[in-house]
């Protein structure tokens, strides 16, 4: 697609010359494809050298994600394809991720510029991410995306290359394009005005390491178990042990709400919903006066926003509601016997 004889120069590269771009996501925000976009962009629509690749578990939505993009001068040989330690930006599409993987790990004050996901201003965000220092980026990508139909991805990558320094925008459009363009053309309106607010939108500021928070190096992830330590036919050993998992990441902005006043204690919730969610004990019913089984709420730990309750309550007591807008902490009724 590049058309210029040009070569591109990078604004800054590490030691082997690379800029490097590392993703920290959840399967279903569209890390992985931006990764390809942007590594196209360069490689084909600017004429540089690098290489994007992704790694992610069980391919499933909710899980955790990383997308890598490596990008070097024309002239310079990609010979590594190790994981992005120390990345130049740090791109984070999900809050709720930190509680879970340590995203992080090897931002580093001076070289790294964090993008986060998030309403929270740059100074609130540097405190939730507790990090030691540098310059941190924050977009609202989730109410773009819902404003304009499209992605958090299209929005993350309009924020990355604006913060990037070195990427032409008639490339990342052009990438965009070939990857969407086709298959759903009726989509490329939303995903450009995305592409484009990502861009204008993002907030940077710069903060210094002043020894509020430590830094954390970077470290490879090493499995619990391998071939000498797993238990012997993989046996678990801790049974009910889902119910450590906190499934919050799964969520992609929008929760049910519950309304007990029009809650008829029907069932049809509990029953459609995949999860540990909704909070039953035993008690009166305020309008019958009868002894049954109540509702007290739902477990938002558990809750990874899939919505289907809110379509089986026919009395209306769930309603779909923006995450953003609640206080999870507040709402979030406990399973008494789990407490
Ligand atoms: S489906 Fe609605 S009315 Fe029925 S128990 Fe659940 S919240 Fe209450
Ligand atoms: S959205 Fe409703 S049905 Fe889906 S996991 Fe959450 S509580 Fe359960």
């Amino acid at each position: 697609m590049s058309e210029s004889c040009e070569k591109v120069a990078l604004p800054v590269k590490n030691d082997l010359g690379f800029f490097e771009i590392r993703m920290e996501s959840i399967g279903g925000l569209g890390a992985n494809v931006a990764g390809k976009i942007l590594t196209e962009a360069a490689i084909i629509g600017m004429g540089m050298n690098g290489a994007g690749f992704a790694s992610y578990g069980s391919e499933k939505k909710g899980t955790p994600v990383k997308a890598f993009v490596r990008v070097c001068e024309a002239d310079t040989k990609v010979r590594i394809n190790s994981p992005v330690e120390e990345p130049h930006i740090l791109a984070i599409f999900h809050e709720a991720l930190i509680r879970a993987v340590p995203v992080t790990a090897g931002a580093t004050p001076g070289k790294t510029t964090v993008i986060l996901n998030t309403r929270k201003t740059p100074t609130e965000a540097r405190d939730f991410l507790k990090l030691s220092g540098g310059a941190i980026g924050v977009i609202d990508a989730m109410e773009i995306a819902r404003a304009t139909r499209s992605r958090v991805n299209m929005v993350m990558i309009g924020a990355i290359a604006k913060i990037s320094g070195f990427f032409e925008w008639k490339a990342v459009e052009w990438a965009v394009n070939d990857m969407f363009g086709e298959k759903y053309a009726n989509l490329m309106k939303g995903n450009m005005e995305a592409l484009r607010r990502g861009y204008e939108e993002v907030k940077i500021e710069e903060f210094p390491k002043d020894g509020k928070y430590e830094y954390k190096p970077f470290q490879r992830d090493v499995p619990k178990y391998g071939y000498e330590t797993a238990p012997i036919g993989g046996v678990l050993f801790e049974m009910g042990n889902m119910r450590f998992k906190d499934l919050s990441t799964s969520r992609t902005g929008i929760i049910p709400l519950l309304d007990l006043s029009k809650c008829v204690r029907c069932g049809d919730c509990d029953l459609t919903c995949p999860d540990f969610c909704f909070v039953w004990e035993k008690g009166i019913d305020p309008k019958s006066g009868k002894e049954g089984m109540i509702l007290r709420g739902i477990d938002y730990q558990y809750c990874k926003g899939c919505l289907r309750c809110t379509h089986i309550c026919k009395p209306g007591a769930l309603v779909p509601v923006k995450e953003a807008e609640q206080n999870i902490e507040q709402i979030t009724v406990k399973h008494k016997f789990l407490k």
